[in-house]
């Protein structure tokens, strides 16, 4: 009986290791909710790094672990402190992680970065290949294993293989910048199934493989010497229905048994009760624009100064990365921003940013997205933005509004919301404006259509649609091409 692969660089598992025990807890994040339908039985596996290096793992604990991650339907590779600085913090976010965003001025390129990456790639395919047999299906995900796929078609052709990417695909004039470019798209084109958020992204990558490697493109196919690689956009969704139902909870909730947050916030709102809360959330990560914002926010306040102690914005700037340098670089320019302003025009009774750096639990972020009016949601370049989605799906009576950047992938499908260039703070002023001021009936008119969207192409069926394309790859016959 065929099995179900699927590989990703961090495993959907928390390992715990207290007192000589260990525990492997299932994490929640969307990918691993998407996959549930395609992860569960006895027929699949999932691969990928535990998040522990081979140095903080006592030896006496391997087996443990091993048995821990077995009971998730998990299997580890497992990496030393070298192999993840070089693949994970160098080559994968040091490289490709800035190029594929455009941020060029970012973007490194070090032999040594690359051929941790290339190892560390060439571990995943030799675990994956000690755990697949020839009629099995694997499915690779995102930016941090792009040379894997050609790794397992060299050595069992006969693998059905589909590939994600989670990013976006930069365009041809960026991509062709980076010395190893061949061997990144050969490495993704021993998939069978290459998939993107949008359909830009596809078109790009179709452009740099025509003119890189010179491989005839016809519509969505490539046409390699034995066989056909297929490329499709599968935009990502979300978990609906979890967003949706515990916003329901959440308005349903006494008072005695809110959060600290939400009191602290309805206390607010008691107080200015015209006030309109903007909200902002994402990684702290310079490809969202979260000092931009910022600045804007500044610019805002000059061009419609009436709104002074009106406007509250929250800002929830999650860690991340903080080992690579430019986002310890940023996380000082945020606080330095956030205290300029605050300090600059702050009243007795008006904080114009609360800024939070952490990363709040999932009630806490319901209590956000229930509560902001307007949900401020502008990256300089996001494959996706899956944020502008959960904000949406959380407001049951369907009133706030969504200002979201052109340069989100979301964009596509989210294009009743108040769509903006991140660079122009004349249109941020005048959007923010717009959102302030909208009637009910035309937030209700906005957000209705982009709900029903997000409810009907929702994780799941992401997962679904990938899957069946793949399968449907696999029995395709080439004997005519
Ligand atoms: N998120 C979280 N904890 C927080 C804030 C956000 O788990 O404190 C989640 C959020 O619900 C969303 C994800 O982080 O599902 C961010 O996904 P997105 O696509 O917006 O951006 P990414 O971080 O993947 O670039």
């Amino acid at each position: 009986m065929s099995k179900t692969i699927i590989v990703s660089n961090r495993l959907p598992v928390q390992l715990q290791i207290s007192e000589g025990k260990i525990t492997a807890i299932p994490s929640v994040g969307g990918l691993a909710t998407g996959m549930k339908s395609v992860h569960s039985g006895g027929e699949s596996l999932w691969i990928g790094w535990s998040g522990l290096t081979q140095e903080e793992i006592p030896e006496d604990l391997v087996g443990d672990i091993d048995e821990a991650l077995a009971g998730q339907g998990c299997s580890k590779v497992a990496l030393s402190q070298e192999e993840v600085d070089g693949f994970y913090f160098g080559f994968s976010n040091r490289t490709i992680w800035p190029l594929f965003h455009y941020f060029m001025e970012y973007t490194e390129f070090e032999w040594d970065f690359w051929e941790a990456y290339e190892a560390v790639n060439r571990k995943f395919a030799d675990a994956i290949l000690e755990q697949t047999s020839e009629d099995d299906v694997v499915w690779v995900h995102d930016y941090q294993l792009m040379l894997v796929p050609e790794m397992l078609r060299a050595e069992r052709p006969g693998l059905s293989i589909g590939f994600f990417l989670h990013i976006p695909f930069p365009s041809y004039e960026i991509f062709r910048t980076m010395p190893w470019r061949r061997e990144v798209l050969a490495g993704l084109l021993g998939s069978d199934l290459i998939g993107f958020h949008t359909y830009d992204y596809e078109r790009h990558f179709l452009s740099s493989v025509r003119r890189i490697l010179g491989h005839e493109v016809s519509f969505n196919e490539i046409h390699l010497d034995d066989r056909v690689a297929k490329v499709d956009s599968f935009p990502m969704g979300i978990d609906y229905k979890k967003f949706h139902e515990a916003a329901i909870r959440h308005r349903e909730m006494k008072p005695g048994e809110e959060s600290d947050l939400q009191q602290r916030l309805n206390s607010h709102k008691a107080s200015t009760p015209n006030a309109k809360f903007f909200l902002s959330i994402d990684r702290l990560d310079y490809s969202k624009g979260i000092a931009k914002r910022i600045k804007a926010f500044e610019y805002f306040l000059q061009k419609y100064p009436e709104y002074k102690e009106k406007v509250r914005l929250i800002i929830l700037a999650v860690p991340s990365r903080s080992l690579v340098p430019q986002y310890q670089l940023l996380k000082k320019e945020i606080d330095e921003l956030v205290g300029r302003i605050n300090g600059e025009i702050s009243t007795v009774s008006w904080t114009p940013i609360w800024y939070f750096y952490r990363s709040l639990p999932f009630d806490n972020l319901i209590d956000l997205y229930t509560t902001c009016d307007i949900a401020w949601l502008t990256p300089i370049r996001d494959g996706m933005n899956l944020v502008a989605k959960e904000y949406i799906a959380t407001r049951t009576d369907q009133t706030g509004v969504l200002l979201l950047s052109e340069m989100a992938g979301s964009a596509n499908e989210m294009h009743e919301s108040l769509l903006i260039n991140p660079n122009n703070f004349e249109q941020i002023a005048d959007s923010l404006h717009q959102a302030i001021t909208m009637p009910v009936s035309e937030q209700i008119a906005r957000n209705a259509p982009m709900q029903k969207r997000l409810e009907r192409y929702n994780v799941e069926k992401w997962a679904r649609d990938f899957m069946d394309s793949l399968k449907a790859q696999q029995n395709r016959d080439y004997s005519q091409v």
